[in-house]
């Protein structure tokens, strides 16, 4: 508790010249912002501003961390169009030669008004990472890519009228407060940087709202762009599941840190998919058929969960180190565990909750996940807190090569360490206590209208001690500087499961398969490789560290030809599995490398290997008192 006040003191004590410059500048008014996304089809959005400024020099930035992103990367690239105006006379700017994110200019004298333009590009490419953008039926706009604001200024201090037009005939939904709507846009609520920030908005061709709490207040709504109308239609199974994870969250936590929620859902295959965290909504982008593919639904069944508890955890409560006071400062994403591996945790478990995952997907999905890090060879010689220090350069790292670099492993594996925690807590108390305690202990409180309060690891040392003394501090650091070997799964067998490989295929990894068309032989031999006729069609996508595959001198980026003499397929491939199980024969494959081939002869008789959870014999099953719904059954 104590650590976390003198942050917060610290924090202000430094912002305090900073806000009452940026105040001055701007002389209490709001800016005032036009976002045109009339072109979104063209891939462009439009933006003038207007600031109150004095004579003297005047610097204006673009937002470089973006809150949930957690790395340094406004997409300053796309940034074009800059140009300043003054009574009607453009104005020269210069950009930092060090911040590429600075504009500076010279404002003259007599002059009030500064007008600031801008042209946003977005990219076509739906591979393109972390970079919001629009397709030719939707039009998702996170505010920070078409705002510029005071340099030194807290976003908390520095308001903003926007109004927004979208294409004719579109739709829209947003958390943002809407003041007036006419034939000449959208006008919104004055609100400050960080609310602007922090309310996108999803427009599109065929959008459908729904709601989830009837009568209920706060508001809960889901709305649904898609790239076309039967695409944008919730089954009624998917809409019971999403109502019942809204009032397992009020079960869970018993307050609520908004005004209103908008899950905002674009479903289409030309963004990238992901999902950002908002504390009044949240940005959620999947493939198009997602809600009528149960392939595609099974490997994105705890989105939707995930991003809502970040309204909690890490929107109402946040690290110090991620509770920066604009978008300019630098991000420490050292509790990320916590942050995300939390919110991981809770994600999985509010999904089996709500109805949508049965206990088998449960299982196949912990089964496959955790199996992946119990053989992760990167984390003997990265610990698990180094992925989340250095989250800003894994989210951009190619999947080449991530069995050894080891990924964002602060997602996953904190799963396992929250599960040690849950079935601890669990044990200690006799089944009276778990971290559902911890979770309404930190995140509740009183609830209302959205607020941030930052916290330490010691913060959350406290409060579980509050719920069941045990050296946590301890626990915590034992797993998060880990080297193996293997992944932390005593949680999983306090739990009563354990992993156990057969030769029958996983069905969460299956559904991956089917839906990201990539074979996976992770582990038998070692390997993925990209479906024949696709995206990098035969390529080999990954070869884990130290496998029978990687040993035999396999890399990621050869192209699979052949397999035992015959045209490589998915099915050929396992056939030469299990063809050389219990032999002697290695499995021979050929494959191109550049435009030079080689044979490939791998040394693996253990047949097809698939991982599952099976029952420890004896013990009680606590995973299913975890996944057990809380709150009555919503009708
Ligand atoms: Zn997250």
């Amino acid at each position: 508790m104590r650590n976390s006040l003198r942050a917060v003191v610290g924090l202000a004590a430094a912002l305090l010249a900073m806000a009452a410059s940026a105040a001055a500048q701007q002389g209490g008014k709001p800016v005032k912002l036009e976002v045109d996304l009339r072109e979104a089809a063209r891939r462009v959005y439009h933006m003038k501003m207007e600031f109150a400024v004095k004579a003297g020099r005047f610097t204006l930035v673009y937002p470089k961390w973006i809150p949930g992103e957690h790395a340094p990367n406004g997409p300053i690239v796309d940034v074009t169009g800059v140009r300043f105006f003054a009574n009607g006379k453009e104005v020269a700017w210069r950009r930092d030669t060090v911040d590429m994110y600075a504009f500076s200019c010279e404002v003259p004298a007599g002059v009030e008004t500064l007008e600031a333009t801008l042209d946003y590009l977005l990219p076509q490419d739906s591979g393109t990472a972390g970079v919001a953008s629009s397709t030719a039926q939707i039009a998702e706009l996170p505010w920070n890519l078409v705002v510029l604001y005071p340099k030194d200024t807290k976003s908390d201090d520095v308001n903003f009228s926007a109004k927004l037009r979208i294409p004719a005939g579109w739709k829209y939904a947003t958390a943002l407060p809407v003041t007036k709507e006419s034939s000449e846009g959208i006008e919104f609520e004055t609100v400050s940087l960080t609310t602007l920030v922090d309310s996108p908005v999803l427009a599109g061709a065929y959008l459908k709202t729904y709601d989830l709490a009837p009568g209920q207040k706060p508001a809960h709504k889901i709305n649904i762009a898609a790239d076309s109308a039967a695409m944008a239609e919730a089954t009624p199974e998917e809409l019971a599941a999403w109502r019942q994870l809204v009032a397992e969250t009020g079960a869970l936590f018993g307050a609520r840190h908004y005004r209103h929620y908008d899950f905002l859902l674009a479903l289409t295959d030309h963004l990238a998919p992901n999902g950002l965290e908002h504390h009044e909504s949240s940005d959620n982008r999947v493939p198009e058929r997602t809600l009528h593919d149960a392939d595609l639904l099974e490997t994105q069944m705890d989105l939707l969960p995930h991003e809502f508890f970040h309204s909690w955890n890490g929107k109402y409560r946040r690290p110090a180190g991620l509770s920066t006071p604009n978008y300019q400062e630098p991000m420490r994403d050292e509790l990320l565990w916590i942050y995300e591996g939390l919110t991981q945790y809770y994600g999985v478990v509010l999904a089996a909750r709500s109805g949508a995952w049965k206990a088998q997907g449960l299982h196949e999905y912990m089964a496959v996940t955790f199996a992946r890090l119990d053989r992760r060879p990167g984390r003997t010689w990265r610990d698990l807190e180094d992925t989340a220090i250095s989250s800003q350069l894994l989210y951009t790292a190619r999947e080449a090569g991530s069995s050894w670099r080891r990924p964002v492993d602060y997602y996953e594996e904190s799963e396992l360490i929250w599960l040690d925690a849950d079935t601890l807590i669990r044990e200690k108390t006799g089944g009276k206590k778990s971290l559902d305690d911890f979770c309404r202990a930190f995140h509740g409180g009183e609830g209302g209208e959205p607020k941030l309060i930052p916290y330490t690891l010691d913060d959350v040392v406290a409060t579980l001690n509050g719920i069941a003394p045990y050296d946590w501090k301890k626990f915590f650091e034992e797993r998060i500087h880990s080297h193996g070997p293997g992944a932390p799964l005593a949680g999983l067998e306090r739990s009563g499961w354990k992993i156990v490989f057969n030769a029958t295929m996983n069905e969460h990894e299956k559904s991956e398969e089917e839906s990201g068309h990539v074979m996976n032989a992770e582990f038998s031999l070692g390997f993925s490789a990209h479906y024949p006729g696709g995206e990098n069609a035969d390529e080999v996508a990954e070869v884990i560290a130290g496998s029978p595959a990687e040993k035999a001198g396999l890399a990621a980026g050869m192209k699979l030809v052949a397999v035992n003499g015959r045209k490589w397929t998915p099915d050929i491939l396992r056939e030469g599995i299990r063809g050389a199980k219990d032999g002697k024969e290695p499995i021979e494959l050929l494959v191109e490398n550049d435009e030079f081939y080689q044979t490939v002869k791998i040394d693996w008789h253990g047949g097809e290997r698939y991982p599952h959870l099976e029952k420890i014999a004896g013990t009680a099953d606590v995973l299913a008192e975890v996944a057990k719904m809380r709150a009555a059954a919503v009708k």
